[in-house]
């Protein structure tokens, strides 16, 4: 009994993977034999169980055992993962791998029809089920089963990443990406020890012309891949847990700036940008007061650019981590404001000093009805709010007229200054005025 699981009476893992090494064993000898494994997750089954609870959840699983075991063929197995993830091993698909593999995508199809196509009727309830799928080949490469399961767990994966409820065939593709991906993992790590990463400053003007701050933009030379983009090594370092000590490194950078510009009587604010998860973590404001202890940068100086994604979550939590920083003396700049879904209720709940229009909202300048509309709304709005409104992306000048025209306090793009060196920065610095005290 040890084999089956006691709930749907299904073979468990062990003896489905016994199952598979028949069919490797079988396929050796014969073309004939070509296979197929499928990993099956139901969508966010824990809501079922929260919902109904588990002795609904507990029925629902028995009669997706039932469904899939009615659907194949006799030769074919069926078998119970672990809690609600299913594999099926499908057998006997002829020699001609095309047909084999277009075989296979259509019973995943027919098995995902037989789940999420027709609900489930638990007492008087009728439940509705979503299911994805990752599907993938057995043939001559396929000599070791922990292979295929990875590369069907592969396929699951990229199946939740678009959303669920859907069939994904893997592919070296996929198997392409996940590669790539540890690999820049892996070396982003070694950056993060070695002086691979820099960043590059970027200035900020009033009307006057005059520099009224300066953003700080990371950058990764990697020695194979050359310049890789913030916007790509980002999400990197977020998956791969990276971010904690990214975010350290930034705040060090920006303190030593500071300083640096002090040193020379330059009285520039230095904004960098926080990853809300970041700004979340308990150990967040400690390790901010360290960082200003430690290089005797002035608070005053910093400015935090965040992202509304911050306070969707918890808004609560993310309003008591500004207010303590806050009280050190940092400044807060919404990023990207008016790129997405926009909640306003909280501009009124945080210590916020700054909306920074999004580059998006600017291309449309200055023709564009509906830009020209929106923008002037934040800026109607960010006066009554007592906020300072800088737009990024500004590429011309015609951009930048309309922006100081309508009230917009300061413009950072490429129509001014492209990111540049720190150093090359704070070089012209000390030889002109240096930078305007910030309103
Ligand atoms: P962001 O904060 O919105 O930064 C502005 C981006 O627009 C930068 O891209 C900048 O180089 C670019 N940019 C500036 N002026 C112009 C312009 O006139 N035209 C155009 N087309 N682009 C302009 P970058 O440096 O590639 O950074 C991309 C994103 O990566 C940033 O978007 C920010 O979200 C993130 N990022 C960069 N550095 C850091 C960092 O140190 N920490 C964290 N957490 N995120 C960072
Ligand atoms: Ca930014
Ligand atoms: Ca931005």
């Amino acid at each position: 009994m040890a084999f089956y699981d006691p709930l749907t009476g299904l073979p468990q893992r062990q003896m489905f993977i016994g199952h598979m090494e028949q069919a490797l064993a079988e396929l050796a000898r014969d073309e004939e034999m070509q296979g197929a494994v499928l990993m099956l997750d139901i969508d966010d089954f824990r809501k079922v169980n929260e919902t109904y609870g588990l002795d609904v959840g507990d029925q629902i699983l028995r009669e997706i055992g039932r469904r899939l075991s009615t659907a194949i063929r006799p030769h074919d197995s069926v078998s119970r993962a672990t809690g609600d993830e299913f594999m099926v091993l499908l057998t006997l698909l002829g020699a001609d791998r095309v047909a084999a593999a277009r075989h296979a995508l259509k019973v995943a199809e027919k098995l995902h029809d037989v789940l999420a196509g027709q609900p489930f009727q638990v007492g008087n309830a009728s439940i509705t089920i979503q299911v994805s799928i990752g599907l993938t080949m057995l043939d001559q490469r396929s000599t070791k089963i922990s292979q295929v399961l990875q590369e069907a767990g592969m396929a699951l994966h990229r199946a939740e990443e678009k959303g669920g409820d859907c069939v994904v065939f893997f592919s070296s593709c996929i198997q392409a990406r996940i590669e790539e991906r540890l690999s820049l993992e892996r070396d982003l790590s070694v950056a993060l020890k070695t002086s691979q990463l820099r960043m590059d400053l970027q200035p900020q003007y009033g009307e006057d012309d005059r520099v009224v701050g300066a953003e700080l933009l990371a950058r990764w030379t990697h020695p194979e891949r050359g310049i890789v983009s913030p916007a790509q090594f980002i999400p990197v370092a977020m998956e791969a847990g990276l971010m904690p000590r990214l975010t350290r490194w930034s705040l060090q950078v920006a303190c030593e700036t500071l300083v640096r510009l002090q040193g020379h009587g330059i009285e520039c604010p230095i904004s960098v940008n926080i990853n809300p998860h970041s700004l979340l973590r308990p150990d967040f404001v400690p390790s901010v007061q360290e960082t200003l202890a430690q290089t005797g940068a002035l608070a005053g100086g910093l400015i935090f650019e965040i992202t509304e994604e911050a306070w969707l979550g918890d808004l609560e939590l993310a309003a008591r981590r500004m207010q303590a920083l806050n009280r050190l003396g940092i400044r807060f700049s919404i990023d990207d404001f008016g790129s997405g879904f926009t909640n306003l209720t909280y501009l009124r709940r945080l210590p916020l000093d700054e909306l920074k229009i999004d580059r998006s909202l600017i291309q449309g300048l200055p023709e564009d009805a509906d830009s020209q509309a929106i923008i002037r709304m934040i800026l109607g709005m960010a006066r009554q709010l007592g906020l300072r409104v800088i737009a990024e992306g500004i590429e011309t000048g015609e951009q930048a007229g309309f922006l100081f025209a309508h009230g917009c306090d300061a413009v950072q793009g490429f129509w001014k200054a492209r990111p540049m060196p720190i150093e090359v920065w704070v070089a012209a610095q000390t030889r002109s005025l240096g930078c305007q005290e910030r309103r």
